[in-house]
């Protein structure tokens, strides 16, 4: 390239394509990612089927209509060919049973992603590890491919020493504990809290050689999470694996402002009614009064395992909002529940506008099912959680809440709580966790007394290094900014390499 050529090769805006995966919690955050590399100048695009960009396209218009250059570009989902009806691309619209449907469907994507980065030839790829074949496009493309972590690296460090070293084929029945090797951190887990592709029951783990060689051949990951809490595991990753790692997160915190935020779960007027009376509701509650209970985008538990939290919640005592997205109708709901919870207890069913409702003033803690988003969510928020896991890498993710950062209590101490397959009733049943135990849960993180004061102070500790993280200077702030100059100085490199 001749030094003319050269400069104004420079001057172009960098062109990234992100190409999330059909799970609300791998979206949510991979549009907010795009929408910090557009607020930095970088031309980014999101490609997305239809009905998934109709859950983040509120959130892509407002960025655009501030002049930021995001967009998004749509292809066709499979549905027909992965047996779904048309419109269901999202595993939160199906139940449980069927979800793998979703992970079949993401298989026949190949021939859209292939297309369209051919012909729109991006600067980099930032795809969900679900699509490993976006490396060996860019790897073609002479471009950088750069892999979004859905978790954060603790968890992704814990599957890993658990791959390597298989220790809970070891143990002689699924409650019986074993260490984690080679974390910085003593972690113990149990064979039944593992998602079914570490214990070999499962079709992803025939994909795990794919998706390993999709990570491997990455320039690095990018991860929502921030080095103040999980820096030792960026570190164990590079060591172990020799993977680069970006944290730029938490993503929520660095993108929002109110409106942002009410634009999050799209434009679906059921949930702009749930936002509008939650945060109301709020609105007359005391500061740090309110205890916040939600699940995530696709979990379910069983119609008695909710009908026993209703009474919990209703012994606990504390004002709550619980967020309830059973489709099974109000079987679950006790008789008369609503009218005696009334003004100290708010049922939402469906979604709710949970990062805003996260940072009200009269919310002082969150029961959580340990999803990634959620997880970084309440700690961005500063607030104690009780931790009630139930699938995937969640029983991971609360060993970090409740052991590594002690911001959070275990729900249901003592208690054998289900799995997902147990509350679906897929493999045998959940033993129901009983009321006495929720409440003392909510106790746990919303009384007085010395551990919930030191729950909450650590809390408040993580809370503030979270929103420094993501201002100028912090350190996500900063990662960011490196990542952005990596893929800028990409084709030098490549050239350099080539000479
Ligand atoms: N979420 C929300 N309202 C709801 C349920 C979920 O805003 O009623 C958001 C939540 O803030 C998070 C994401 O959906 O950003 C869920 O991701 P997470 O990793 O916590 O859990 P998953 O749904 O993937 O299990």
């Amino acid at each position: 390239m001749d030094s003319v050529a050269g400069e104004a090769e420079s001057a172009r805006p960098l062109r990234v394509f992100f190409i999330p995966f059909f799970a609300t919690g791998h979206m949510i955050p991979l549009v907010d990612i795009a929408r910090l590399f557009a607020a930095r100048g970088v031309d980014s695009t999101v490609l997305l089927t239809p009905a998934n960009a109709a859950l983040v396209q509120p959130t892509v218009d407002r960025a655009a209509a501030a002049g930021l250059p995001l967009r998004t570009l749509l292809y066709t989902f499979p549905s027909a060919a992965a047996g779904l009806p048309p419109g269901v691309e999202n595993i939160s619209a199906l139940p449980p049973s069927e979800c793998h449907k979703i992970d079949a469907a993401s298989l026949l994507t190949r021939p859209d992603h292939d297309r369209l980065l051919r012909l729109h030839r991006p600067d980099a790829i930032v795809a969900d590890t679900h699509f490993p074949w976006t490396t060996a496009i860019a790897r073609d493309l002479g471009v950088p491919r750069l892999s979004f972590q859905a978790l954060g690296l603790f968890p992704v460090c814990v599957m890993g020493a658990l791959f390597r070293h298989l220790p809970h084929l070891a143990v002689s029945s699924d409650d019986d504990p074993f260490l984690v090797p080679d974390l910085p951190h003593p972690i113990h887990m149990v064979r039944r809290e593992l998602p079914d592709f570490l214990r070999g029951d499962s079709p992803i783990t025939a994909a795990m050689d794919d998706l390993s060689e999709g990570e491997s051949g990455s320039l690095g990951v990018v991860v929502n999470s921030f080095a103040e809490i999980e820096s030792a595991y960026a570190e164990l990753y590079f060591k172990i694996d020799r993977m680069r790692s970006w944290f730029v997160g938490p993503v929520a915190l660095a993108s929002a402002d109110s409106g942002d935020l009410a634009a999050r779960g799209g434009n679906d007027p059921a949930v702009a009614a749930n936002r509008e009376r939650c945060l109301s509701w709020l609105g007359t509650m005391k500061p740090n009064s309110v205890v916040y209970v939600c699940f995530g985008s696709w979990s379910h538990f069983s119609c008695e395992q909710l009908k026993e939290m209703a009474s919990g919640l209703e012994l606990a005592g504390h004002p709550f909002v619980w967020v309830v997205r059973e489709a099974a109708g109000e079987a679950w709901m006790p008789e008369g529940f609503e009218r005696r919870v009334e003004g100290r207890g708010l049922v939402i069913r469906g979604w709710a506008p949970q990062v805003a409702v996260l940072g009200h003033g009269a919310v002082g803690g969150f029961m959580t099912h340990c999803g990634w988003n959620s997880v970084l969510e309440g700690v961005s928020a500063g607030l104690p959680m009780a931790t009630w896991p139930l699938s995937t890498e969640q029983f991971m993710n609360e060993k970090l809440v409740v052991e590594v950062l002690r911001t959070g209590v275990r729900a249901a101490e003592g208690a054998r709580r289900g799995t997902a397959a147990e509350e679906n009733g897929v493999v045998g049943a959940a033993e129901i966790v009983e009321k006495q135990k929720i409440g003392a849960a909510v106790g746990r993180i919303m009384g007085g007394g010395v551990e919930a004061e030191g729950t909450r102070r650590r809390a408040r500790e993580y809370g503030e290094m979270a929103r420094a993280a993501v201002k100028e200077g912090g350190s996500s702030c900063n990662g960011l900014a490196d990542l952005i100059e990596e893929i800028r100085a990409w084709p030098k490199k490549a050239a350099g390499k080539a000479a």
